[in-house]
């Protein structure tokens, strides 16, 4: 028995006791025999009286039984289950979970049964009989019936002692929480639905609570951690830049500005993460917190994931702020040893400047002394460990982390938890909505002329191919393939082709070439997915759309409808599942990039959809960050407040709270929680 429960991890009492059951069955009431009604599943006790077992064609094994009660018999069926001939021996007790059909042949009722546990001794009956009975994952070789026996055996006071409730006793009562060994007994052997409910809600706001104790102290460590840089919020080039700009910045872009400024001017190290949709101003946010460095003598740094997005901050940041005269310095992948050498030098000097870089930057020989402000662009493109490399790069400084990714609230209180937040929920004005269609393969022609059609007025198009990881050749010679076919469609215009196995030279001259329209038509794969920013491109044909995830598809759509012309975002599909006909049609139904995260969040489940991991977030036992989004507030906000009067858990009430913070997230904080 002891290596059958080893097999599921349980190791100990203590193990077993925390291996909670997959599912309850109320079987506080069981009908009787003759109370069975047709198709509807259900379970009930009988005595076996006769099986018989036959091979029919193709196969297939049957076996008849005849049980009893009471007061009345039934024939049960069981398909290809010969293993059960061992426990379906006459006279024996079972308990039968299934459903009674009606025989397509003798036209006589029959319980085909999906289920069997045998109730052997009066004991097994008492477990497994009026009352809600836990059911346990089993695993070969372990029976329903044992199992329970075994968790009456150790959900006794005597072991259950041995767990000690990690909340302050004021805490619960406040909270109306369950004690945590009654909990701990009511996972398994709840007295009703409701105890049971709360039992689980009991535990799942322990795991919520301490994840939240962890933010709440690591936040708390970050307001006592002295920047060197007390910045100027306002100033000769912030303001210089302000007039400059060819517009004025919308009313949530000046909001944001100050949430930063104010930050930046404070003792304490800026920690934000930004929030705005594609096409929100992002960019303009990130420069003025960069100008706030430069004006008090020193760096500012802006990150970003591609070197095809870097090389456009750069151009935007040249045309800006060259002629505020402020060095602007690049650093990717891309750039030569030689060059890299010299700016590395001229990063280590000490004249204010900006720099703007790939994951290059974060990488070792380069020292930036007086690095006052990182902004990191399209943060969920880094991994938690470059984030928070730049954390530790030179003594702290303001971090600026900016996301079009729409987060959940639920997310963003665990993943992001110790950060401060801001939202650009406001779209610069003037912009058309962009219209999304859908066509067939087959109607292909009718979008291309389409966009013949405004090619001709001078506006551009992208022409987005699939690209994926594992048949990366085939898909590049699909995009080869469709530049080929709408060179020999257009003519007239240019078709430049822009994929991830370029050279880096070679992207950036493309890239020039569309953005100075020398060429009209862009094939492209996803490598144009963020933070390409060309107003003039108004259209954009997206082969093979159902292959695109649901956010990719948003980020790609949103590289179109920054200008002032209307623009048009064409899928071409062929859906082949269900899910795949839901994001089309999410794609269709809204541009909201809030609302396609929710969707998205329904049709993969939470899980996948920030990749958890890159995420930062933990996995928990219990609680499911939608699902148990009421207890995620209230846990959260008595975390922080508890952390508020006893930042370090000194408090004798607290030193449960102190081990289990050890045990579950490390003492003195997570790493993991970059
Ligand atoms: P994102 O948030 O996706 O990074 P960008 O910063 O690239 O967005 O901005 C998208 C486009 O909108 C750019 O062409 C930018 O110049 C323009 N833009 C930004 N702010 C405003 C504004 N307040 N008024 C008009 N246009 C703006
Ligand atoms: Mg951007």
């Amino acid at each position: 028995m002891g290596k059958t429960l080893l097999k599921l991890g349980i190791h100990s009492v203590r193990d077993f006791i925390l291996y909670f059951p997959r599912a309850h069955e109320d079987r506080r009431t069981l009908p009787m025999i003759r109370e069975l009604t047709l198709n509807k599943p259900t379970a009930f006790i009988g005595i076996v009286q006769s099986v018989t077992e036959e091979r029919r064609k193709n196969n297939l094994h049957v076996i008849n039984a005849i049980i009893q009660d009471a007061q009345g018999m039934v024939t049960a069926v069981w398909y290809n289950q010969k293993f059960l001939s061992k426990i379906l021996i006459p006279g024996a007790r079972l308990l039968l979970r299934g459903k009674l059909e009606q025989n397509s042949f003798t036209h006589q009722p029959h319980f085909i049964c999906q289920d069997v546990e045998s109730l052997l001794t009066a004991e097994d009956l008492r477990h497994s009989t009026r009352c809600i009975v836990p059911i346990y994952a089993l695993t070969y070789g372990l029976y329903a019936a044992k199992m329970r026996q075994i968790a009456h055996s150790v959900l006794i006071p005597d072991y259950l002692r041995d767990f000690r409730d990690p909340l302050p006793e004021s805490l619960k009562q406040q909270l109306s929480l369950m004690s945590f060994q009654d909990a701990l007994y009511q996972m398994h052997f709840p007295s009703s639905p409701e105890r049971g409910i709360h039992a689980r809600q009991r535990l799942v706001f322990d795991e919520l609570f301490v994840f939240q104790l962890a933010l709440a102290q690591k936040r708390f460590e970050h307001h006592q951690q002295p920047t060197r840089f007390q910045l100027q919020g306002e100033g000769p080039f912030t303001r210089a830049y302000l007039q400059n700009l060819p517009y004025t910045l919308t009313l949530a872009q000046q909001r944001v500005i100050q949430e930063i400024a104010r930050n930046v001017g404070d003792a304490h190290a800026m920690n934000r993460l930004l929030q705005g949709d594609v096409g929100s101003g992002k960019t303009d946010v990130a420069l003025m917190a960069l100008l706030m460095a430069v004006q008090s003598q020193k760096k500012g740094a802006l990150l970003a994931p591609t070197q095809i997005l870097a090389e456009q901050h750069y151009a935007k940041c040249m045309q800006r702020l060259q002629p505020l005269g402020i060095p602007i310095h690049l650093l990717t992948g891309a750039s030569r040893s030689r060059e890299r050498k010299e700016i590395h030098a001229a990063l280590s000097s000490d004249i204010p400047m900006i720099i703007i870089g790939t994951h290059a930057l974060l990488e070792e020989p380069v020292k930036i002394p007086n690095l006052a402000v990182a902004v990191i662009d399209e943060q969920h493109r880094f991994g938690v460990l470059q984030r928070s490399t730049l954390r530790q790069k030179e003594y702290h400084p303001h971090c600026l982390f900016m996301t079009a990714t729409p987060i959940p609230r639920s997310f963003l209180l665990t993943a992001f938890g110790d950060l401060d937040k801001s939202i650009l929920d406001e779209m610069p004005p003037g912009r058309h909505p962009i219209n999304t269609l859908y066509a067939k393969p087959k109607y292909q022609e009718a979008v291309w002329q389409h966009c013949e059609k405004r090619l001709q007025k001078g506006e551009q198009l992208f022409v987005v191919y699939p690209l994926i990881e594992e048949s990366r050749t085939l898909d590049l010679s699909s995009a080869l393939e469709g530049q080929a076919q709408l060179q020999q469609r257009f003519p007239n215009y240019q078709i430049g082709l822009i994929h991830g196995r370029m050279k880096a030279s070679e992207k950036t001259d493309i890239m020039t070439r569309f953005r100075e329209k020398k060429c009209h038509v862009l094939v492209a794969t996803t490598v144009i997915e963020v933070g390409i920013d060309i107003p003039n491109a108004t259209m954009m044909v997206i082969m093979d759309a159902e292959r695109f995830g649901l956010s990719q598809l948003h980020q790609l759509r949103g590289r179109i409808g920054r200008g002032k012309v209307a623009s048009v975002c064409t899928l071409i599909a062929t859906p082949k599942n269900e899910n795949a006909r839901k994001r089309i049609a999410a794609m269709l139904e809204t541009t909201d990039g809030f609302r396609l995260s929710e969707i998205d969040l329904k049709i993969r489940g939470p899980g996948d959809v920030l990749g958890t991991r890159q995420a930062g977030l933990p996995e928990f036992k219990l609680a499911d960050l939608v699902e148990d989004a009421a207890i995620l507030k209230v846990a959260r906000k008595a975390a922080f407040h508890l952390i508020k009067y006893d930042p370090t858990l000194q408090n004798t009430a607290h030193i449960g709270l102190k081990h289990m913070l050890i045990r579950s997230h490390g003492w003195g904080l997570t790493q993991r929680l970059d």
